[in-house]
């Protein structure tokens, strides 16, 4: 199957997944995940109509973005990956959305960086939903505390909570337990659901998925 194709079937399953679940048409916003791909392979997407990209690593998005955004501005890029505070700048100048806010410092790194650079990307954060010392994000615990703080004390306006569940784990709890947490939060933003997963995360609510192999192949 050639790359569009792949495209146009994950987005007729996430259109019937919204149907399956009673959510508005285009309630679900496909993030197609890139990472890995130079931008030989990211271009027929692109043409093929796709917007919203997803990457991981700040340096791997800075050699091949610029470069894509300047051919097709309206572009949106998501940061997925971990982010420390010495690469807010960067961040901050390339991306549209930052999923990956985690701590209190790079909480206060990108706040800073937004103010200086005069640019605001849009900030979702990362909760650890599986509490597996390996991987980032905020404990579920703490994600009610850590979201005050941002909007009160740091001035951040939230759009979103984001999770990545265990590998070997039915992740449908974990969604769950996002959905919970972003309303109490008053958030209604849910990035959840990869490639094996993201019809039963537009079940729990996504309001966008991170495809990556089901689009590019595997990695
Ligand atoms: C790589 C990645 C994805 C996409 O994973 P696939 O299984 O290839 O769809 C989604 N989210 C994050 C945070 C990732 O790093």
């Amino acid at each position: 199957m050639e790359v569009q194709e792949r495209l146009s079937d994950v987005l007729s399953r996430i259109r019937s997944s919204e149907k399956a679940a009673n959510r508005a048409e285009d309630a679900v916003t496909l993030v197609a995940v890139s990472k890995t791909f130079d931008a030989e392979a990211i271009r027929p997407v692109i043409a093929a109509g796709q917007r919203v990209f997803g990457e991981n690593r700040v340096q791997e998005a800075q050699a091949k973005w610029p470069e894509l955004k300047g051919e097709t501005p309206d572009v949106e890029l998501h940061l997925i990956g971990p982010l420390q505070s010495n690469k807010a700048v960067d961040a901050v100048a390339l991306f549209d959305v930052i999923e990956t806010i985690d701590r209190e410092k790079i909480a206060r790194a990108v706040a800073a960086e937004m103010k200086r650079q005069g640019r605001k990307p849009r900030l979702y954060v990362q909760v650890n939903t599986g509490l597996e010392p390996q991987k980032a994000g905020i404990a579920p615990e703490e994600t009610i505390a850590f979201v005050d703080l941002c909007r009160s004390e740091l001035g951040l306006d939230i759009e979103g909570l984001m999770c990545i569940p265990p590998v070997d784990e039915n992740p449908g709890p974990h969604f769950a337990l996002l959905a919970k947490l972003a309303t109490k939060c008053g958030l209604t933003g849910l990035s959840m659901g990869m490639s094996g997963d993201f019809e039963t995360a537009i079940a729990f609510g996504a309001t966008s998925v991170r495809v990556g192999s089901a689009i590019f192949g595997t990695r």
